[in-house]
């Protein structure tokens, strides 16, 4: 039976980050009991209603590691009530002003893998982006992370920035690399409406650049023993994102929190962005039935494992077989004996690409 996944959302940051349009609250520190109760009582009540087994548990935000040493409190509840399987991974997303008392009774209740927020080795373009660490921040933060025992270890870096060029990135990736940790997740910064950076024109690079930013750092990455295994995830042999693969893969997963997605006995419902609400009574919405053919396909062609080819050949077989080879002669795609996936071009380029291909179905 497959196992699922669990995801708590901690909607809680000491500022918002410029670019930022995650569901998160800087007002927040007369909530965190309140939102800890309820969110304790909600994984009691659902826990209760599932003998499910669970193999991954993902606490991220927000920023989790403003939970402080009530962080343990959290993960009791989730494996008093739900059924979690010995080798879980269980993750906790921090920003580089975690504290050590967070850091040391996360790993004592159960925590083995640690997400960073990172984004860059350049003071100045943290400035920019509204975070609250500087580089020497950030790279003390990985040293106390190791320290404190974890040695499954992600950051977060952000491309493509405000002013960036090919220079300013290969500076940047030069630092993520130093931090010698195993799984990177590198996003390309896309200005959100609701966001600083969307009220305030920023002078980004042009679509060329950032294709070239991108390519550079997959080829960097991957010369470096990062396997590209998802569009914006790299990792050394066996550093997979356990959990965000369940999302890849089509698997289910229970949310929690304000703004949590779920996707549980084929339905996907979540919770509204609205922590007072949560707080006082915690209700999901319906948001349809989910895991049909093209979900799976849209998801599948995430990953450089790429999906199966049967499923997209259909009834139209030449046209699609000619139209695959379209794409790969374009160097888009890569069709393996019987899987079909995206190059790192085609990653560049998935939202078009496809949606190409879906139009095959
Ligand atoms: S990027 Fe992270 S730390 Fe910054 S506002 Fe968003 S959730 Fe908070």
């Amino acid at each position: 039976m497959t196992k699922s996944g669990i995801y708590i959302h901690i909607p809680f940051c000491k500022r918002k980050c410029a670019y930022c349009n995650f569901y998160s609250l800087t007002l927040y520190e007369n909530l965190i009991d309140g939102y800890l109760s309820a969110l304790t009582g909600d994984i009691k009540e659902k826990g209760g209603r599932t003998d499910r087994l669970f193999d991954t548990v993902y606490i991220g935000g927000g920023t989790p590691s403003l939970l402080g040493g009530k962080v343990g409190v959290l993960l009791r509840a989730v494996t008093d009530n739900f059924n979690i399987s010995k080798n879980a991974e269980i993750t906790a997303e921090v920003n580089p002003d975690v504290s050590d008392e967070f850091l040391k009774i996360a790993f004592e209740s159960g925590v083995n893998r640690i997400s960073v927020g990172i984004q860059s080795g350049n003071d100045e373009a943290l400035k920019v982006l509204g975070r609250n660490h500087t580089k020497a921040e950030a790279e003390n933060a990985v040293e106390r992370i190791k320290k404190a025992g974890f040695n499954n270890i992600s950051a977060d870096l952000m491309i493509c920035l405000p002013n960036s060029n090919l220079n300013t990135l290969s500076k940047d990736i030069d630092f993520i690399l130093s931090l010698d940790i195993p799984h990177i997740s590198a996003y390309i910064l896309k200005i959100e409406d609701f966001t600083k950076f969307g009220k305030t024109p920023q002078l980004l690079p042009d679509d060329d650049s950032q294709a070239e930013q991108y390519l550079y750092l997959c080829e960097e990455l991957e010369n470096e023993g990062y396997s590209h295994y998802e569009i914006s995830n790299f990792c050394k042999p066996g550093f997979e994102s356990r959990h965000n693969l369940k999302y890849w893969n089509c698997e289910e997963y229970l949310g929690f929190g304000p703004s949590a997605h779920s996707f549980f006995e084929g339905k996907r419902f979540f919770y509204p962005n609205d922590i007072k609400a949560y707080i006082s009574n915690p209700t999901t919405l319906f948001d349809g039935i989910g895991g049909d053919e093209s979900e799976k396909i849209m998801l599948g062609l995430r990953l450089k494992k790429g999906i199966d080819l049967s499923g997209i050949l259909c009834d139209n077989k030449e046209d699609n077989i000619a139209f695959l080879s379209r794409l790969q002669s374009e160097k888009l795609i890569n069709i393996n004996g019987t899987s079909v996936s995206l190059t790192d071009k085609g990653m560049l380029l998935s939202n078009s690409v496809i949606t190409e291909i879906l139009e095959l179905l």
